[in-house]
């Protein structure tokens, strides 16, 4: 049977079994915590070993928020390139003229020198997806900050493997993936806004949530569909 317990604000789901040491861990996607404990422990023993865990569970979860895939693309035509959602068929140009790259009626036209390999052909797709974030951004973080009623020193966007966005609360300065172009503009309007909450509270416990209930009530769903892709 599972009995959930709330420790420093964190909710834990504990189980007893038969068992001669207790076990916690922090569950994928969600960053549910969980504890297998032995069936005559107490729980104020159990409480203490969570909290002095905190810091660490809140580590893991912060990690599984913001996951996302890297699917491998080859960059050949034919291959579906996502742009704010929606998929582009590639169309690989070799030319011997300037690189560029143009989005649109479906196709993503990507003109190249006939030896741009791989790497080169990213990079050019890559430079697109910068240009559309960094002409989003500003905008939607000048909206958000007013709302929320704080104010970021500033933005980068890189390309992050496993996070969709980090808020450094020292220095205010957030960082947003790359990624984000791939997904609906709504993500990132998501990820902007939770990277600003954290301006407001640093951890993402049930104070945290309840700012984005108010000031993004539908961000549950949102997440759930960064979250069918993997994790954020
Ligand atoms: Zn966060």
């Amino acid at each position: 049977m599972i009995k959930h317990i709330s420790v420093g604000n964190v909710p834990v789901e504990l189980e007893r079994k038969k068992i001669k040491n207790m076990y916690l861990r922090v569950v994928p996607p969600e960053g549910q915590v969980r504890i297998t404990a032995p069936m005559r422990m107490g729980e104020e023993e159990i409480r203490k070993f969570v909290l002095t865990k905190l810091d660490w569970i809140r580590t893991k979860q912060q990690e599984m928020e913001n996951r996302h895939p890297q699917e491998e693309i080859d960059y050949v035509s034919g291959e579906k390139i996502y742009l704010w959602g929606n998929p582009y068929q590639l169309q690989v140009q070799e030319k011997n003229v300037r690189p560029s790259i143009q989005a649109g009626a479906g196709l993503l036209v990507l003109a190249v020198k006939p030896e741009a390999g791989k790497e080169q052909r990213k990079k050019m797709v890559d430079t697109l997806y910068r240009e559309v974030l960094l002409k989003e951004i500003p905008p939607l973080m000048a909206k958000w900050e007013a709302r929320i009623g704080v104010k970021a020193t500033g933005f980068t966007v890189r390309d992050m493997k496993t996070r969709w966005g980090t808020c450094n609360v020292r220095t205010k300065k957030i960082c947003l993936s790359l990624q984000l172009a791939k997904q609906q503009p709504r993500c990132l309007e998501y990820v902007v806004v939770h990277e600003l909450v954290h301006l407001l509270e640093r951890s993402h416990n049930h104070v945290f949530k309840s700012y984005l209930d108010h000031f993004l009530p539908e961000w549950r769903q949102i997440k759930k569909e960064m979250n069918g892709k993997a994790a954020i």
